[in-house]
């Protein structure tokens, strides 16, 4: 208890026992997860559950939590280590979402549209507080879902994105934006713990410009999970298939509506040429020759695995 002391003053002795005895999970153990753990496990947060099934690249060292000794381990494996979390090597889906039956709370440190969407719907339905955070670049977003309460990310989001969306493989990361936009999140898990008042807004704030916001985000009142609870993405999963002539298919667990010309445009901002029908659009990512259907699925031909062909989907279509 010694070692928050300086917490007392604020939080009181009471205040830092709740946080010892909570049980908090972090989905996501790269950027934005590692530096959550650290921060959970400085303020005294008792049990800490990660769920991530990544290994330490050399190229995270910048923006983790991780050094050169880490590299090639798994990295709950390492957190395990670090920090005594309760570490699971898994990929969180429907079907191993109730890995976060018990955590009090749930903070995001995916990068993908997908998996938050998921981690929404199981909080949602079992009404578990959980935070979700974004960053990219220069600039990050910090925004507290209380089921019932406040808006969720379907509120934020309805559907998945028709159009690729940016990632930092591809747009960069500064090593301090994922440091500050974890620091803000814990602050909120700290603020949810304690029983402290939650608005229903998103923090967000540019590196670049110096610029901190807080926009208040409305809940929607058609929104297909925190009003009509149709939890669509607990049940239905991305389809992965290895066609015969080794190519992967890959089918969305829900429809996307894909807008060729957008979709076009884009890839020729990135350098990359594109063929377009009335079918589908297909262009070439280095090695690997990707076809797009209207509906948003995807053949991926030349790529190593079905990892790599659902890297390339999030790259495009919903990272
Ligand atoms: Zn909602």
């Amino acid at each position: 208890m010694e070692i928050f002391s300086r917490h007392i003053p604020i939080i009181g002795l009471e205040g830092q026992k709740r946080l010892i005895n909570a049980k908090v999970a972090v989905v996501g153990a790269g950027a934005l997860g590692s530096w959550e753990v650290y921060f959970l496990k400085k303020l005294g947060v008792g049990e800490i559950i990660v769920i991530d099934r990544d290994f330490v690249d050399y190229n995270d060292l910048a923006r983790t939590i991780y050094d050169e000794n880490d590299v090639e381990k798994p990295k709950v494996e390492v957190l395990k280590e670090k920090f005594g979390v309760k570490g699971y090597f898994e990929d969180l889906n429907p079907s191993t979402v109730e890995l976060l039956d018990e955590a009090d709370l749930v903070l995001d440190g995916t990068d993908n549209i997908y998996t938050r969407q998921v981690i929404n719907d199981y909080c949602v339905k079992n009404n578990k507080p959980w935070i979700y955070v974004g960053v990219l670049g220069t600039y990050g977003n910090v925004m507290p879902i209380i089921p019932g309460k406040t808006a969720c990310f379907r509120c934020l989001m309805p559907r998945l994105p028709s159009r690729p969306m940016p990632t930092c493989a591809v747009v960069g990361i500064m090593s301090y934006v994922p440091t500050l936009a974890a620091s803000l999140a814990v602050s909120l898990a700290a603020k949810i713990l304690l029983g402290e008042d939650i608005k229903s807004e998103m923090i967000f704030f540019d590196t670049k410009t110096m610029e901190f916001e807080k926009v208040e985000i409305p809940r929607r009142e058609d929104c297909e999970a925190c009003v009509k609870h149709n939890f669509t993405f607990l049940e239905k999963q991305m389809k992965i298939e290895r066609m015969c002539d080794g190519s992967i298919q890959i089918t969305p667990p829900e429809k996307i509506k894909v807008d060729f010309k957008e979709l076009a445009e884009r890839l020729k901002n990135s350098g990359i040429e594109s063929l377009v029908t009335s079918q589908f659009i297909q262009f070439e990512d280095d090695y690997a020759e990707i076809l797009i259907f209207k509906n948003g699925r995807m053949i991926v031909r030349g790529a190593e695995d079905e990892k790599e062909a659902k890297n390339l989907f999030a790259r495009y279509l919903g990272g």
